[in-house]
């Protein structure tokens, strides 16, 4: 499925990238919602959390260290960040291409739910 963060990874949309391999794409958040925003997405087509199969496994914890090496090479790592997934209408996911949301650099507020 066509999604603008598909446009990202092909180049057809510009973005900042901050990390990439044949893998997985960085690149800082469109509208910054904390002093550092990175997304960080799989340049396989996953729709959301609710469609990775066990085969994706590798591929999510390599996401994870992504967002490891990225809060190291940005500044955050000490101080603290959030890595956040949304799924679903409920959480206000706008683009259905899985995403984690890498923030930080300042106080966080607190979750609501
Ligand atoms: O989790 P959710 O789907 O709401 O997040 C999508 C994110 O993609 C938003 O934070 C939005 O700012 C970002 N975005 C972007 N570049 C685009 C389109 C959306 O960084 N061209």
């Amino acid at each position: 499925m066509e999604t603008v963060f598909s446009k990202i990874i092909e180049g057809a949309i510009p973005s900042k990238k901050v990390f990439e391999n044949e893998r997985i794409l960085a690149f800082h958040d469109i509208e910054p919602a904390a002093p550092v925003h990175v997304l960080i997405i799989p340049k396989k087509y996953i729709a959301s959390m609710n469609e990775v199969t066990p085969e994706d496994l590798p591929l999510i914890g390599e996401i994870h260290a992504v967002a490891q090496q990225l809060a190291t090479e940005l500044g955050i790592a000490d101080s603290g960040y959030r890595l956040i997934n949304n799924c679903g209408p409920d959480s206000g996911m706008a683009v259905p291409h899985l995403h984690y949301h890498l923030l930080g650099g300042a106080k966080l507020g607190a979750l609501t739910g």
